[in-house]
């Protein structure tokens, strides 16, 4: 080849950095284009397989790193990526649904994935029914012929119930019905959903995978390779890609994602049980509190608790007044998401999300972040005494 111009020079490099460089952090491979070796290479490449790269929608070395990792603490065969939790919660919506098909969701669902049940039933001719968190076994009497898939999760992340995983499971699989788990709440920690049954977890890595407040994204985990084939075909034709940048930020947050949860679980377990002695609370909704409906399910199941949880005020109070006591706390930010290190605060209107919410008195959760515990007891404290002005 003749000498290269300077303008192609730029492009085409002659340098190569020597291999050999060895560090604990993952590499950050960015690539929309692949390179490959050869035509014959091109040809023998089979994404499915991960045995090639074939284009960066289809995975990095980074992204199959985190994939491999999520995979491993899930104790799940395959895992997928997706930009956001709800982009794999609609990813497995996409993989297993159809036209003429139903699928059956907690009636305490993560409110985008009840939305999205709405969109299927208005425009994509799947039927989306609600069922009572706490059915269990009864979830038998709901399943129809043409029910292909059956959504849990545990605890339901404002309510916070905690359904019959093994019930359930048990249950659907009578029927050949798959049951997927939105296993956020407990990181894929404390909770051992594959054991229990389900088929399909989905986790928001957005909460306390990533830990810093930062990143948005979602996997979908499996043991089945038939059922791994249909979310990887769904992933594919949607397009879900993650940047590596954000898959480097996940699994920069990985190493401490255990300690950083028992430590969110520690302080919320003592947030929450002063507030339980409080007379403007009625109930602590936390499932390792009494007061939590399925806290019994919980303690068979469950090994932690992470650090979210809601509490009711007691009916007295008018949204007004609890409306102040959260404007009125310093330390809790009023935002949605959770599992940073700030503590979070966000108050409900139950019955604009629910079918039959018969409690009385505002929900208000707590994202307990990982501040000293006495220091948000003493904003709490200061917050309630606004409720009265
Ligand atoms: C946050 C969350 C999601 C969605 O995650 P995003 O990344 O915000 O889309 C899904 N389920 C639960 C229970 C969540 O808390």
């Amino acid at each position: 080849m003749t000498k290269k111009s300077l303008q192609t020079q730029i492009i085409h490099t002659d340098y190569t950095a020597p291999g050999g460089f060895a560090a604990f952090p993952p590499a950050i491979h960015h690539a929309s284009t692949v390179l490959f070796e050869s035509v014959a290479a091109m040809r023998s490449g089979e994404w499915k397989e991960k045995n090639a790269y074939t284009y960066g929608l289809h995975g990095t070395p980074t992204t199959f790193t985190l994939e491999a990792r999520l995979a491993e603490i899930e104790d799940a065969r395959h895992c997928l990526l997706a930009p956001s939790g709800l982009a794999a919660i609609a990813m497995v919506d996409f993989a297993l649904l159809k036209t003429g098909d139903d699928v059956l969701l907690p009636d305490n669902v993560y409110n985008p994935n009840r939305e999205l049940g709405r969109w299927l039933s208005n425009d994509f001719g799947i039927t989306a029914r609600y069922y009572d968190p706490l059915v269990g076994a009864g979830i038998a009497d709901l399943i129809q012929p043409n029910t292909k898939l059956v959504w849990t999760e545990a605890p339901g992340s404002v309510s916070m119930e905690v359904p019959d995983l093994p019930a359930i499971c048990a249950a659907a699989h009578a029927r050949g019905v798959l049951v997927a788990l939105d296993n956020t709440w407990s990181a894929g920690l404390a909770l051992r959903g594959f054991d229990l049954g389900v088929d399909i977890i989905m986790q928001a890595l957005t909460k306390y995978q990533s830990g810093g407040s930062d990143v948005l994204m979602g996997a979908v985990m499996t043991r089945d390779r038939a059922v791994h084939d249909k979310l990887a075909m769904a992933h594919m034709r949607l397009g879900l890609g993650v940047s590596a940048d954000d898959a480097y930020l996940v699994m920069r947050g990985l190493p401490s994602m255990k300690l950083r949860f028992e430590a969110h679980d520690a302080g919320a377990r003592r947030v929450a049980a002063w507030l339980k002695a409080r007379p403007e609370i009625t109930s602590v909704l936390h499932p390792a509190f009494e007061d939590c409906p399925g806290h019994a399910t919980w303690q068979r199941d469950f090994s932690g608790a992470g650090g979210l949880f809601s509490v009711i005020f007691d009916e007295r109070y008018t949204e007004e007044q609890t409306d102040r006591f959260v404007d009125s706390l310093a330390l809790f930010g009023l935002g949605y998401s959770w599992g940073g290190a700030n503590s979070l605060v966000m108050p409900y209107r139950m019955a604009a999300i629910r079918r039959n919410w018969e409690g009385k008195g505002t929900l208000v959760r707590f994202n307990i972040g990982l501040e000293s515990t006495d220091d948000l007891i003493a904003d709490i404290e200061q917050a309630l005494g606004q409720l009265q002005k």
